[in-house]
């Protein structure tokens, strides 16, 4: 049976080069989940890869159909959401979906898919580590950055209640680590069954 990775930190932490860098093994075959969102594209990313950018009215509207396994107004008006029909679609395909999802989505999808589901915090080793590589990425106004950075504290409270922690310190260390744990979990329990 197809898994679900959850992966959760606070924005900043590393968690997309991680995912980034464990999509291509072909042996882990992941799919990742492409969430709804109202925040505008950043960078080069493109509506139906990275998110479904949606308008505030179009994300009402779906809410309202009942159309998201999870939602949440991350930011002040910015919501992220995982659409059902996008997971249900992948799941049946027979991949592994990998979701990248603020804490509170994270705790409800894996209550929704329990022991089917891997919870992995991505952990950044300070709170200044954090502000650096935010202001390094560059991809955010200093008004974003500080958004994120008080957000920050919040979510790393969250750490203890995920499967898994992994702190992002040396980054090819935490990619190897969470490779490690998805391999562990998706392909030795398939031959372990
Ligand atoms: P997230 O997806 O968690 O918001 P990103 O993957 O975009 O974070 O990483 C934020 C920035 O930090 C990027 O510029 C990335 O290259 C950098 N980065 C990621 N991991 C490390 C690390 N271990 N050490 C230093 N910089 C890192
Ligand atoms: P970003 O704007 O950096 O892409 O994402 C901001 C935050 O929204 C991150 O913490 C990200 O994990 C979260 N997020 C992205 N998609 C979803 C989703 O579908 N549901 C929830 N609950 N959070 C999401």
């Amino acid at each position: 049976m197809s898994k679900v990775i959850i992966f959760c930190a606070p924005s900043g932490s590393g968690k997309s080069t991680i995912i980034g860098s464990l999509m291509p093994r072909e042996e882990l075959r992941l799919a990742f989940s492409i969430s709804a969102t109202t925040r505008s594209p950043r960078g080069s990313e493109r509506d139906g890869v990275e998110y479904f950018f949606l308008t505030p009215e179009e994300f009402r509207r779906r809410i309202a159909a009942d159309e998201f396994v999870e939602y949440e107004e991350v930011y002040q008006d910015r919501f992220y959401g995982t659409l059902k029909s996008q997971v249900e679609k992948q799941l049946a395909d027979g991949q592994n979906v990998v979701f990248d999802v603020d804490v509170h989505g994270g705790m409800r999808l894996k209550e929704y898919f329990g022991d089917r589901a891997l919870s992995l915090f991505i952990q950044p080793p300070s709170i200044e580590a954090l502000r650096q590589r935010l202001e390094g990425r560059a991809t955010d106004t200093p008004e974003v950055i500080q958004q994120r950075l008080d957000r920050a504290a919040y979510e790393l409270s969250f750490a203890p209640r995920f499967d898994r922690v992994v702190v992002n310190d040396d980054l090819e260390t935490a990619k190897a680590e969470a490779y490690h744990i998805i391999h562990g979990f998706i392909i030795d329990e398939q031959t372990n069954a």
